[in-house]
C-alpha cells in the first residue's frame, strides 16, 4: 500500500521504516531534513509538506507527532492534511494528544469525508524499533478492521477502545496509573533503605507480596536491582520524565474536563513537575526515587 508518514522522530522514524520492512511505498515529510533522509536512504519518497503528502497517491497517512499543537496544525491548518486530502483517505495520528482534541479532528476529518482513527502507542523506541508497539485505537469497526494489518507492521498489540479518542483515553489512564505506581514504587524502595534493609532483598519481597507491579518487578527505580534498566545505567534511556510530565499533563487536564478528581494523578504530576524544574527532565521517569533518597 502506498502510506503517507509526517513525524519521522524517536518514535516515528523506527515505525516508518519497520513499514518499509513490510513491503509498503512510503511518502515521508518532516521539518527536520535529517529525519527525512534518513527514511530516503531506506527507500521512502521524500514530499515537502502536509499538503504535498495529501495531494499524493496515498491511500493512508499516519502521524507521530509531539503534541496536540502540531497535531492540529498538521491536520486542520489551512495548508493541512483534511483540507487537501481526497475523501475516503484513512488518517491515522498515533502521536500521544489529549482526547478531546483527538475528537476534535477526528469529526473534522468525518465532515470532510476522511475516515480517522486515533492510535497513540505504549512500548518506547525500543518497542517501535522492534515492531512490538502496543497500540489503543479509537474509531469505527470498520475503519479499525481496516487499518489493522498495517498497525501489525509496527506493533503486537492492537487493541480497539471504542469511538474517537477512546485510544488517547486508554493511554493518559495507563500512562497515569505508571506515573502513580513508579512514585509509589520509589517511595516504599527509599523507605525500606532508610530504615535497614537490603534494596534487593525488600524487592524480592515486594514482587512476590501484594505490592509487586511493572514499576517494582520490571522497571525498579533503585539502582543495582535489575540489570538492563535506567536505574542501572544513571537513569539514562528508557521514557524520560518530560514525557511523563506531560502525560500526567494530559490526564489531569482531560479530568478537568469531564470534572473527575484524579487526586494521586495530580500529585504525581507536581512531582514531576518540581523535579524537572531542578534540570532532571531528560532522565528517565524512574529517577523520582532521587527525591527521596536521601544519599543522591
Ligand atoms: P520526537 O520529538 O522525537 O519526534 C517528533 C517529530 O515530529 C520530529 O522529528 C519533528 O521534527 C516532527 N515534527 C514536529 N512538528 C512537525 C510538523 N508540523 N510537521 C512535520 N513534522 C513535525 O518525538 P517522539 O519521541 O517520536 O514522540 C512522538 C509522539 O509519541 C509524542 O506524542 C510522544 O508523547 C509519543 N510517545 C513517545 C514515546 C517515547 O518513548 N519517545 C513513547 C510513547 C509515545
Amino acid at each position: 500500500m502506498h502510506i503517507g508518514f509526517i513525524g519521522l522522530g524517536n518514535m516515528g522514524a523506527p515505525m516508518a521504516h519497520n513499514l518499509l520492512k513490510a513491503g509498503h511505498q512510503l511518502s515521508v515529510f518532516d521539518l527536520n531534513a535529517a529525519a527525512v533522509e534518513n527514511l530516503v536512504g531506506a527507500g521512502a519518497l521524500p514530499v515537502d509538506s502536509p499538503t504535498a503528502i495529501a495531494q499524493g497517491n496515498a491511500e493512508l497517512i499516519i502521524t507521530m507527532l509531539p503534541a496536540a499543537a502540531h497535531v492540529k496544525s498538521v491536520y486542520l491548518g489551512e495548508n493541512g492534511l483534511i483540507a487537501h486530502s481526497r475523501p475516503g483517505v484513512m488518517l491515522i495520528d498515533c502521536s500521544t494528544i489529549d482526547p478531546h482534541s483527538a475528537r476534535e479532528v477526528a469529526k473534522a476529518a468525518a465532515e470532510h469525508g476522511n475516515p480517522m482513527l486515533d492510535a497513540p502507542v505504549s512500548g518506547g523506541t525500543g518497542g517501535a524499533a522492534a515492531g512490538t508497539l502496543t497500540f489503543m485505537v479509537g474509531g469505527s469497526d470498520a475503519d479499525f478492521d481496516r487499518a489493522q494489518p498495517i498497525l501489525a507492521a509496527m506493533g503486537k498489540n492492537i487493541v480497539h477502545c471504542g469511538a474517537a479518542g477512546n485510544g488517547q483515553v486508554a493511554k493518559v489512564a495507563n500512562n497515569m496509573l505508571l506515573g502513580i505506581s513508579m512514585i509509589g514504587v520509589a517511595e516504599a524502595m527509599a523507605l525500606g533503605v532508610a530504615l535497614g534493609m537490603d534494596a534487593k532483598t525488600l524487592a524480592g519481597v515486594i514482587n512476590t507480596s501484594s505490592g509487586r507491579c511493572w514499576s517494582s518487578d520490571t522497571y525498579n527505580p533503585f539502582p543495582g536491582v535489575l540489570d538492563n534498566v535506567p536505574s542501572s545505567r544513571g537513569y539514562s534511556g528508557g521514557f524520560g520524565s518530560d514525557l511523563m510530565l506531560k502525560d500526567l499533563g494530559l490526564a489531569t487536564e482531560a479530568a478537568e474536563q469531564v470534572r473527575q478528581p484524579v487526586i494521586l494523578g495530580a500529585l504525581a504530576q507536581q512531582l514531576y513537575q518540581s523535579f524537572s524544574a531542578q534540570g532532571h527532565g531528560g532522565l528517565d521517569f524512574s529517577a523520582i526515587i532521587n527525591q527521596y533518597r536521601k544519599d543522591t
